[in-house]
């Protein structure tokens, strides 16, 4: 059985290595329900959004982690994002059409899809200040791009595995925490757990349970895992941040808008929620912006 939209936490008992956990099913599902990404795409979008999952573990308190890369490739852009909450979404932009049918249809390198690009990663937490890194993307696995993150922004060491099929995407990290044992005891256990996590294999992750994965890896250490946290694809899209984004492009153009199409009407790039505006409504939008202005 698979632990279907679920984060977990584990950890090594007497050691100072932590991990985490997850399998994405129907919230993935459902973001490439209507997209009509190539396979390639859809399966490297799987991986952005596991490892989202994965790194939103970092978040102590409400926030947002936000996986994206920009490259120069086939894919413009490609974006995961995940909330305090398990809340997630994301996007990917660009022409496929130059990818040839075996490119399309079979996993890809991430750099064939992105061609050269950087990856940003950035953590916002709501009430205090955000923190971005940036990496050059220079392996053609998500997940040792990230593993470079976590060694040069982060400083902590970081095993990351991810995995993607048409309906399911899996990801499971280590991480070595600050100390407080000796460097040589410390560097003797993170190889030691290194090797074994190297062993884990794609279709193991999108088959097997978590408990089952970290057993087939670990069964000869004392693995704590604790309670599942369930993850959701949810769009924080709302009819009020939309006009909140239309005030800022001014009256003028939105009654020219109007002028020309009857209405403003506004798609949410994540979820395709259609917000329309019509001119009444556009004129008290603006009288309301400018009473809370003054
Ligand atoms: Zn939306």
């Amino acid at each position: 059985m698979k632990d279907q939209d679920t984060l977990q936490r584990f950890l090594f008992d007497g050691t100072d290595t932590r991990g985490e956990i997850t399998t994405l099913a129907s919230s993935y599902q459902n973001m490439i329900a209507s997209k009509n990404y190539p396979t390639s795409v859809a399966l490297l979008f799987g991986e952005f959004l596991a490892a989202a999952s994965l790194l939103s573990s970092s978040l102590k308190y409400p926030g947002i982690v936000n996986i994206q890369a920009s490259g120069s490739g086939p894919i413009s852009m490609i974006m995961a994002e995940c909330s305090h909450g398990q809340k997630l979404r994301g996007i990917v932009r660009g022409n496929f059409d130059d990818l040839t049918y075996e490119q399309q249809s079979t996993r890809q390198g991430v750099s064939t899809l992105l061609g050269k690009s950087t990856l940003a990663i950035t953590v916002e937490p709501e009430n205090s200040e955000r923190y971005q890194g940036i990496v050059p993307i220079e392996n053609d696995e998500l997940s040792a791009c990230l593993e470079y993150y976590f060694e040069q922004s982060v400083q902590l060491p970081t095993k990351i595995r991810l995995a993607s099929s048409k309906t399911c995407a899996a990801g499971v990290l280590i991480q070595q925490m600050p100390s407080s044992q000796s460097v040589i005891e410390q560097q003797h256990e993170w190889q030691h757990l290194c090797t074994l996590f190297s062993t884990i294999k794609s279709s193991e992750q999108l088959e097997l349970s978590h408990n089952d994965q970290l057993y087939r890896l670990f069964n000869e250490e004392n693995v704590r895992l604790f309670d599942a946290q369930m993850l959701s694809y949810f769009c924080s899209c709302s009819r009020h941040r939309t006009e909140q984004a239309l005030v800022s492009l001014g009256i003028e153009e939105l009654l020219e808008t109007c002028k020309e199409q009857g209405q403003v009407s506004i798609t949410c790039q994540f979820c395709a929620e259609q917000y329309e505006f019509t001119k009444d409504q556009i004129t008290t939008m603006f009288s309301q912006s400018t009473t809370v202005l003054h």
